[in-house]
């Protein structure tokens, strides 16, 4: 992780700023060891949006488990075209059908958290190894665990710095910048997918529902393990 960077003090001053303005930032003082991360969410794209917009020099990537919906893998396509970007691919080590073999079928049904180990947190992992920081699209208001992210602080999980342009939007926020810029996003989210992950863990919500009811529905998980952020000490510093 970069020494360079005060974090606490970084985070304080860039509370409240613009996205851009703290993609910027991230962009001029980490440089190449800085990625995104993108799940195409929403989110997701309002930030390739303004990497692209303001051409931000950030390697973008995408955690391909192998199980993403048919419209997910079409919108990864869109929006390449749309911007003349590259959005890396990052693979787990097996592919779904190597995994059903060595673990049986439909391991998502059974133990989702293995499933979510082996397909998303360690090839993020590996693909996180050569940076210092990386971007994420989260929102404090998304989940209660999220609710205590910074602007920019220490991932303690990955050992990175995390720039976290979005925390202060609400879902109002995301979609008027999507809207206003006409940028590509996934037509699930018209159909009742608030929230969009591998196919067999997201289901559509109920007009009232949680915005993120549909994943893993009907099982105690909340989270793929990527984000789950704690409280931090006053003296959380790079
Ligand atoms: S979201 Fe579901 S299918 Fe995707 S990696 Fe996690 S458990 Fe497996």
């Amino acid at each position: 992780m970069s020494g360079i960077i005060d974090i606490v003090t970084a985070a304080r001053e860039l509370e409240g700023s613009p996205p851009a303005e703290i993609l910027r930032w991230a962009s001029l003082h980490l440089g190449k060891k800085l990625t995104f991360a993108t799940g195409f969410g929403a989110e997701g794209c309002v930030i390739i949006d303004l990497i692209a917009r303001n051409n931000l020099p950030i390697d973008v990537f995408t955690l391909d488990t192998g199980l993403l919906f048919p419209e997910t893998y079409e919108l990864w396509r869109r929006l390449e075209a749309r911007y003349g970007i590259t959005i890396r691919a990052v693979r787990p080590v097996h592919t779904v059908e190597q995994q059903t073999a060595e673990y049986g079928p439909a391991l998502w049904e059974r133990d989702p958290d293995r499933c979510c180990e082996l397909r998303k947190v360690l090839p993020l992992k590996q693909a996180l190894a050569g940076f210092d920081a990386w971007i994420t699209a989260i929102r404090r208001d998304q989940t209660a665990e999220r609710a205590y992210a910074r602007v920019i602080e220490s991932d303690r999980k990955f050992d990175l710095i995390k720039v976290n342009p979005l925390v202060t939007w609400t879902h109002d926020d995301v979609w008027g910048h999507l809207y206003a810029h006409d940028v590509p996003y996934n037509p699930l989210h018209d159909e009742g997918y608030p929230s969009i992950g591998c196919h067999p863990c997201t289901a559509a919500v109920q007009p009232g529902e949680d915005a993120r009811a549909g994943r893993w529905r009907g099982k105690s998980k909340k989270e793929c393990g990527l984000h789950v952020i704690q409280p931090h000490k006053a003296t959380d510093a790079a």
